[in-house]
């Protein structure tokens, strides 16, 4: 695939191992990131992979952020929109920034990296957008009607889109992963975690490698009949 892609939250957890999925394909990759410079910095030198700093929940950040990967790369045929936050509480302990910053951030994000992208994908009549939903965009969670709404938010925001792109082959399609073993689900305090794994009905968490290969499928050529679509990958969770 001789494709340029921009992987949002790329250098770490879930977006590292699709930054490095489509890199194996061929595709030339911009790994995006909010902050964490010291681990952005390391992942480049180790992967060759170049990384661009911006907030994905800015829209004008994201724009600027896609003129620079397009100077540096060329014009962007695939977004996968990774990049996301958990700021969890229930609803009494939730403020009003902590609602706000999920939704700016995990929802926004995709608005204003779509908003940035599509219009090119369309001209050239080829794209492929990727939004990583969540099962608790799906099933809801406690302590998470942030989280959960952004994500749920994606789903809705994934099918309209679908419908924009269909005719100018951009295809828009979304992955709810289940628990998968990262930084994020590391946060989760261990009994909460035990009890969580114990639902899973592989009795595992996921790794990132196959959320990456569910990402790299939605982005080939082969997966141009796919649209509108959400591939959930959660070992079976979104059975109960
Ligand atoms: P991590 O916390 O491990 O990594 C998050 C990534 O997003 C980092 O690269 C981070 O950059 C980046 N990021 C955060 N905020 C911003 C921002 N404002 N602008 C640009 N980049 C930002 O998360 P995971 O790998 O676990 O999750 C990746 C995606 O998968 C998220 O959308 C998450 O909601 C979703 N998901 C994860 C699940 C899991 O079990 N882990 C389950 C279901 C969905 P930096 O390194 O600079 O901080």
């Amino acid at each position: 695939m001789a494709r340029v892609a921009i992987v949002t939250g790329g250098t770490r957890g879930i977006g590292e191992a699709i930054s490095l999925a489509l890199q194996e394909k061929g595709v030339t990759v911009a790994a995006n990131y909010g902050g964490n410079d010291e681990k952005a910095r390391e992942f480049t030198e180790r992967t060759g992979i170049k990384a661009f700093k911006w907030d994905v929940g800015d829209f004008d950040a994201c724009a600027a952020g896609v003129a620079e990967v397009e100077a540096a790369l060329g014009p962007v045929d695939i977004v996968v929109n990774n990049a996301g936050i958990t700021r969890d509480g229930t609803i009494l302990k939730m403020s009003r920034d902590m609602w706000e910053d999920v939704i700016r951030i995990n929802l926004g994000g995709c608005f204003n990296m779509a908003h940035a992208t599509f219009p090119g994908m369309r001209s050239r009549k080829w794209g492929r957008i990727v939004n990583i939903g969540s099962i608790n965009g799906q099933a809801g969670q406690y302590g998470q009607v942030n989280y959960a709404a952004a994500k749920s938010g994606i789903h809705g925001f994934t099918k309209a889109l679908a419908q924009e792109g269909a005719r100018a082959g951009v295809t828009v399609n979304a992955i709810a992963p289940g628990y998968i073993d990262t930084d994020m689900v590391a946060a989760v305090p261990a009994e909460v975690l035990e009890k969580i794994v114990a639902k899973i009905p592989v009795g595992r968490l996921g790794q990132a490698t196959e959320i990456a290969r569910g990402v790299t499928f939605l982005c080939s050529e082969e997966g141009g009949f796919v649209t509108g679509s959400t591939l959930s990958i959660n070992g079976g969770q979104h059975m109960y």
